[in-house]
């Protein structure tokens, strides 16, 4: 093969000329470049001859034309074809092509066209429509380079870009591990390729939030890597270990096929929390729950394994800190029913369904009725009623106790000025406060906005919180009974000696009444433990000024017994258990005085503890003892 016939008109390009214009020219005489060169000599531009059309294509890689100037009859191969050639190849299909030719009719034009060609300058040569044309397709070129450069620096960035949010995807910032979708891929990988001997190890650390309000951010999220390090200890070739959520890790472990292999497992991983966590200078004992799913099922999906641990470890959660637990089928039913409760829990609220039922609450020394508690039922389509203990806890959980605690409230208020107003004027009505409600923002103007509507004194109020909720937010607890009591709204503590069982507490709580626990007062005998701590609860709170209400009196013994122990209140069955408002219309015809006096088994006034004078109101009685 002939070496291609080049005519290098420039000497070798240094840097500067790399930046100027290259055009090509091709034509089988060397005298129509020659003209060009010249026509073009004023101008900036790097100049390249060829004398054919396949010397031209070999020269392509080398010179780099920005444009190239064809001619049209060439022998061998002519402008026509060398136009569709260099078209066709794609890293030269935009390098414009300006075709010089002495053919002008508009056949031979359109020809030209079609081969590709950007333009044509007809022969012989004319300088100004040379250096138009030749700087209007160098400029053109121009601005399509800039468009292809913008083009690439965007793609790169979107690939760059697209990289980085499939880090972040598949990834955990904080500690490197592979994220939820990660995983989810992985399991589904592996039950895809019919590997089912797989366990999901869900873990999910204690009191996480502890160690976050207590040493901060920071730290929280070494501790969190100092986890992710440890757990990773646990791993086998072909294992993962991810982080699903803040303080939640989840394991896949491979070639786990029954529950006897998944056991020894368990047991290594809660070994690892034996020893505390070194982080920022401090040692940090924290502990797991966990939950496991066996992937026995060959149906199974990833999701619903997932699902599975998660619902296990739920379960380990509410046995306490610390608690494992393996996934069982049954464990399905009961996630199903909680979830159709809480549906059917919040249509209820909407269907006004929940009505509420009133237990008198009697001077115990008088056997007058001082007031009434109001307790909430959920009057059911199809159950009938439905007492509180099925779904006070999940309305807790929901929230759905904030709305349904106000509804309450409003309607024990309206019920309470309705019975005040019929002439029972030393009434006052005791109402539930769950420990969610103090969380609700909205509490106390709740409180207030149903006191106003329903033109109730709220000195004739009192709010029952729980001891254990007064002990799980006691900051919040106090805050909130401050704010009651500047309100004059009475505060009682409600199930008094289940929870902390300590009078300690009391002087932090600005409380008025205490409410021994039913647990106490049926098991009373004299002379029991029962019986001592009953006295030792009624001596201490005539102390500290504060009334005892004793829950659950079921027998005239009971009664006896805390008439002699100077108890000034109780309810219970022997009296009346709760009863619709209706009801307790029905059961006061003639009012509320000496419905229970037959109960008296010793003059009335007599016994221990408060001094009652005969014709002194409950009211009073109450008024006496408490703290205001
Ligand atoms: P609690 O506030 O300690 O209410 C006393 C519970 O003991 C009531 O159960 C009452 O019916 C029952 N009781 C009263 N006297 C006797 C008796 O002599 N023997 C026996 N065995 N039981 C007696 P209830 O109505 O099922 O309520 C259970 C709990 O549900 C209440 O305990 C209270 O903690 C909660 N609750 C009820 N209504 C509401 C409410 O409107 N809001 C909130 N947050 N909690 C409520
Ligand atoms: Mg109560
Ligand atoms: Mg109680």
């Amino acid at each position: 093969m002939t070496p291609p016939t080049v005519l290098v008109i420039d000497h070798e390009p240094d840097n500067s000329d790399v930046q100027k214009p290259s055009i090509l020219v091709i034509d089988d005489e060397p005298d129509n470049f020659d003209v060009i060169e010249a026509l073009l000599s004023n101008q900036d531009y790097r100049l390249q001859y060829a004398a054919n059309g396949s010397d031209a294509i070999t020269l392509l890689e080398t010179f780099q034309p920005d444009l190239i100037l064809l001619d049209v009859m060439m022998p061998g191969i002519d402008g026509i074809e060398v136009c569709q050639r260099i078209k066709a190849m794609s890293q030269w299909e935009a390098t414009p092509i300006i075709m010089v030719t002495a053919l002008t009719n508009k056949k031979d034009l359109a020809q030209c066209l079609n081969a590709g060609a950007d333009d044509f300058i007809s022969k012989p040569v004319n300088r100004l429509e040379l250096t138009a044309r030749v700087k209007s397709m160098l400029r053109i070129r121009r601005q399509y380079q800039q468009l292809a450069d913008f083009n690439t620096r965007l793609e790169a960035m979107v690939q760059q870009r697209t990289a980085e949010l499939q880090r972040m995807i598949f990834q955990d910032r904080l500690t490197g591990l592979p994220s939820r979708t990660s995983i989810l891929q992985t399991l589904a990988e592996n039950l895809n390729s019919g590997e089912s001997s797989v366990a999901v190890v869900m873990l999910d650390c204690d009191q996480f939030k502890l160690v976050n309000g207590s040493f901060g951010h920071a730290v929280s999220n070494q501790l969190l890597i100092a986890i992710a390090d440890r757990l990773q200890q646990h791993l086998s070739p072909g294992d993962v270990l991810a982080r699903m959520g803040e303080d939640e890790f989840c394991f896949l472990l491979n070639r786990i096929r029954r529950k006897a292999d998944l056991e020894p497992c368990i047991q290594d991983i809660f070994r690892s929390f034996n020893t505390p966590f070194i982080v920022a200078n401090c040692e940090i004992f924290i502990s797991v729950c966990i939950g496991a799913a066996l992937g026995d099922d060959v149906d199974q999906r990833p999701e619903e394994l997932l699902q599975d641990a998660d619902t296990a470890m739920y379960q380990a959660k509410v046995r306490g800190k610390g608690s494992y637990q393996l996934f069982d089928r049954r464990m399905h039913q009961a996630v199903l029913a909680r979830l159709t409760l809480e549906n059917d829990l919040q249509r209820a609220l909407e269907q006004q369904e929940f009505i509420l039922y009133y237990q008198p609450i009697v001077n115990l020394q008088t056997l007058k009725v001082a007031g009434f508690e109001a307790l909430v039922r959920w009057c059911h389509p199809e159950r009938g009623m439905v007492s509180p203990g099925e779904f006070i806890p999940c309305m807790e959980t929901t929230g759905l106790i904030v709305p349904v605690g106000i509804m309450v409230l409003k309607q024990a208020c309206q019920q309470l000025y309705t019975w005040r107003q019929r002439g029972w004027t030393d009434l006052t009505m005791s109402v539930n406060l769950s420990v969610r409600q103090f969380a609700s923002p909205t509490l106390l103007a709740d409180i207030d906005y149903a006191l106003a509507e329903t033109k109730v004194n709220p000195a004739h109020l009192k709010l029952e919180i729980t001891e254990s909720a007064i002990m799980d937010k006691a900051e919040v607890a106090i805050t909130l009974t401050e704010a009651l009591r500047s309100r004059q709204i009475q505060i009682s503590v409600d199930d008094f000696g289940t929870g902390y069982s300590s009078l300690g507490y009391l002087h932090r709580f600005p409380v008025d009444n205490l409410k021994i626990d039913r647990s106490f007062v049926n098991q009373i005998q004299v002379g029991n433990r029962k019986y001592h701590v009953v006295d030792t609860i009624v001596a201490l709170s005539q102390q500290l000024g504060l009334s005892v209400i004793a829950e659950g009196i079921e027998t005239t013994q009971q009664l006896e017994w805390l008439q002699r122990l100077g108890c000034e209140f109780g309810q219970g069955y022997l009296f009346s258990k709760p009863l619709s408002a209706a009801e307790i219309d029905a059961a006061f015809p003639l009012g509320l005085e000496a419905k229970y006096s037959h109960l008296a088994t010793q003059p009335l006034g007599s016994m221990k503890g408060v001094q009652f004078k005969p014709g002194q109101s409950s009211q009073e009685g109450s008024q006496k003892s408490g703290r205001n």
